[in-house]
């Protein structure tokens, strides 16, 4: 039987990326920080049977599933038309970008070369430098101005009925969740085929709640409440954790630190089950191409570099497009490299499945995932890794309530 949204949001399955706020007549559902400081939908009223049935065709967090192929399968890294590194060639861009800038580079050529009237992705809230807002980006300040990873709750389809009533046609970049919640809107909405001209997205390893930031300003010394701005990543690669405080001060935290031991213990317990850290379902995918040094990435710091996989037939035309324009630099680079540029993302997608067998052990509800080959990589996680996953999460799981009483949680 379909999930609720009472049963997604109170087990733990949503992500926050408000495709069913979007799905649903306008203020059924608002998208708030909830008490462990993610987004979380939240009700004006009960939902009635065909909302519910609205939420469930919609949640990728409930379901993840590969209708039709774009594109030749590989079982850990999706559907690949091409496997390339590449850059944005002009360089504050790539300097301003959490990676190689590809991202931003990419956005820039859809506006300029009038394929989409703008770019809907997420740059800081300016009312909370912790906090997140989608808006459009539409020339060369706007995206730069959203340039580089913001490790905190985001909810970038929330918006996005007002610019699908408009009329408007562009192009959405966000993580691979809200990506695959927009693939999943298009099922019942045919104006985000017609009117959405690229799908955009970036390798992630989870997200962290808006709690993680604050622990990083501690751990910088400073008082969160005398933070201006907060920046994440980017001007350099990987860049540092900047936070500007009221006096004019900056304190900064270099990546390995503020990723490696703050933000990626806060993360939402969505993204711990997550088998689609690398975008399945955009068009084209980049992410952090790191250099390896004793078979794991070093974060040493130098020109951005970015990992740049094309999934669709219209995503690889966008990149030839851009290459064309002298937008992006590109260069081949073999599948197999892959892996050692992104291991988290392998290892994880390997355990997913030892994960969900224990939370179906412990009769929680768990998302449906179909087409994304999980029996089959898991075989390559090696029996110690999945019964450590398994017992891993029996543990983690079985201390929380089966299904959170969501009025309670609010
Ligand atoms: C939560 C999170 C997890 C990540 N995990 C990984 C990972 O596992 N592996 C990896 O290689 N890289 C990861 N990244 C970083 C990612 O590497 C880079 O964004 C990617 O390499 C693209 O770099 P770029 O220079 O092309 O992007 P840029 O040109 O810097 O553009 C970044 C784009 O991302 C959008 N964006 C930033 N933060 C958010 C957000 N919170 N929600 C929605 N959209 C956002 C911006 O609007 C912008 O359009 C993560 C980023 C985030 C925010």
């Amino acid at each position: 039987m379909a999930l609720t949204l009472e049963t997604i949001v109170g087990s733990d399955l949503c992500h926050g990326c408000g495709a069913c706020a979007a799905s649903l007549e306008a203020g059924r559902l608002r998208m708030e920080l909830d008490g462990s400081g993610n987004r979380r939908p939240v009700r004006t009223a009960p939902l009635r049977d065909d909302e519910q049935r609205v939420v469930a065709t919609v949640c990728s967090g409930a379901t993840l599933e590969h209708e039709s192929r774009t594109a030749p399968y590989h079982p850990l890294w999706g559907p690949l038309v091409a496997v390339r590194t590449g850059y944005a060639t002009d360089d504050a861009l790539r300097y301003a970008g959490s990676s190689g800038g590809v991202i931003s580079a990419l956005a820039l050529h859809l506006v300029t070369s009038g394929q989409a009237s703008f770019v809907l992705h997420v740059a800081a809230d300016e009312t909370d430098p912790f906090g997140n807002a989608a808006r459009p980006s539409r020339d060369r300040d706007d995206v730069m101005a959203a340039a580089g990873s913001r490790y905190s709750p985001s909810s970038p389809l929330a918006s996005i009925a007002t610019y699908l009533d408009a009329g408007d046609r562009f192009a959405v970049v966000a993580k691979p969740c809200d990506i695959a919640a927009l693939r999943r809107m298009a099922k019942r909405d045919p104006r985000v085929d017609r009117q959405v001209t690229h799908m955009i997205a970036f390798m992630c390893a989870g997200l962290p709640s808006r709690q993680a930031s604050v622990e990083v300003v501690r751990a910088m010394g400073a008082d969160p409440g005398a933070v201006r701005r907060f920046a994440y990543r980017g001007q350099g690669w990987p860049g540092f954790a900047r936070a500007i405080l009221a006096d004019g001060s900056e304190k900064r935290m270099d990546y390995a630190t503020s990723w490696g031991t703050i933000l990626n213990r806060h993360l939402q317990f969505r993204c711990k089950i997550c088998p689609d850290g690398t975008g399945e379902f955009a068009d084209v995918v980049c992410a952090d191409a790191w250099y390896g040094k004793d078979g794991y990435p070093d974060f040493a710091e130098r020109d951005g570099r970015s990992l740049v996989l094309s999934r669709t037939a219209k995503g690889e035309a966008l990149l030839g497009a851009a290459l064309g324009a002298g937008d992006i630099g590109l260069e081949d680079l073999d599948v197999g490299e892959i892996e050692k540029m992104q291991p988290y993302q392998a290892t994880r997608k390997r355990q997913v499945l030892a994960r969900l067998a224990a939370l179906a052990a412990l009769r929680r509800p768990i998302p449906r995932y179909r087409g994304l080959h999980l029996v089959e990589v898991a075989r390559g996680a090696g029996l110690e890794a999945l019964a450590r996953n398994f017992v891993g999460m029996l543990r983690r799981a079985g201390k929380a309530p089966r299904v959170k009483d969501v009025e309670a949680v609010r």
